[in-house]
């Protein structure tokens, strides 16, 4: 019996000691590469937080998403640092940029897809592809900040002011009729336009993604009559002219 409880001790402090080093392995990759949590069980808690835009943050994106001209002051914004769970159920980390009326709701839209495991394809800063969104989109990331006016007027885009979120891109692409030429953003999203077909993550009303952002308080671009944008949710018109009046 003692010497049972002997082996049992010894297995206990080499078990402890296999944690020690798994876990020291993930924090080393963490800092390492930042990107793919490949092996161990990401501390969730700490895996999806919140910050202002630092120095370091804010080199990334400025003359990138944050524009010359961006109007936006950079204290308004908020960088989330998430976990997220792609089609072959790897988890990786994302990063995303959004306004600071809406960090915790994002936050916690995302913390509920990755506990859900809801596929997720990439969530990195638009600023990775130059700030070009059809770069970004075929891509198939998620996003949410770029500064952008909207054509022709001095009014801020709700992507520009952080109050709109992207998701799975590529799979939900957007798209309207012109002068009967039909637009599709990204290009290469045109096959993912025919909605009563079966492909991996699409949105529809039977999405996690639709249900947990409408609940929230976001609107989807796929409702929309004139046009459909598939993978965006908006803040809608009168909480944003309550935020931001002068934008007109
Ligand atoms: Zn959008």
């Amino acid at each position: 019996m003692k010497r049972l409880i002997r082996i049992l001790t010894i297995l206990r402090v080499m078990t402890m000691g296999f944690c020690a080093l798994a876990e020291e392995s993930t924090d080393m990759q963490d800092m390492t590469n930042g990107k793919t949590t490949e092996s161990g069980t990401p501390n969730t808690e700490d895996a999806f937080r919140i910050s202002e835009i630092t120095d370091e943050i804010f080199e990334r994106i400025q003359g990138k998403s944050f524009k010359d001209d961006c109007t936006l002051p950079r204290e308004d914004l908020r960088y989330l640092h998430v976990l997220h769970v792609d089609l072959q159920g790897e988890t990786h980390e994302g990063e995303m940029i959004v306004n600071y009326h809406i960090a915790e709701d994002v936050l916690d839209i995302l913390r509920q897809l990755y506990e859900a495991n809801y596929p997720i394809e990439r969530i990195r800063l638009v600023d990775e592809y130059g700030a070009d969104d059809e770069l970004s989109m075929e891509d198939n990331n998620s996003s949410a900040f770029n500064f952008r006016f909207i054509s022709h007027t001095t009014r801020v885009s709700k992507h520009g002011l952080g109050l709109a979120v992207d998701i799975n891109t590529l799979y939900n692409p957007y798209t309207k009729t012109v002068d009967g030429e039909r637009i599709v953003e990204p290009i290469t999203g045109e096959p993912y336009l025919d909605r009563e077909a079966d492909f991996p993550y699409k949105i529809d009303h039977e999405d996690l993604c639709f249900r947990l952002f409408t609940e929230h308080g976001f609107e989807w671009g796929g409702d929309w009559e004139d046009r459909k944008d598939y993978q965006h949710f908006e803040i809608p018109n009168a909480l944003i002219e309550e935020w931001y009046p002068s934008n007109k």
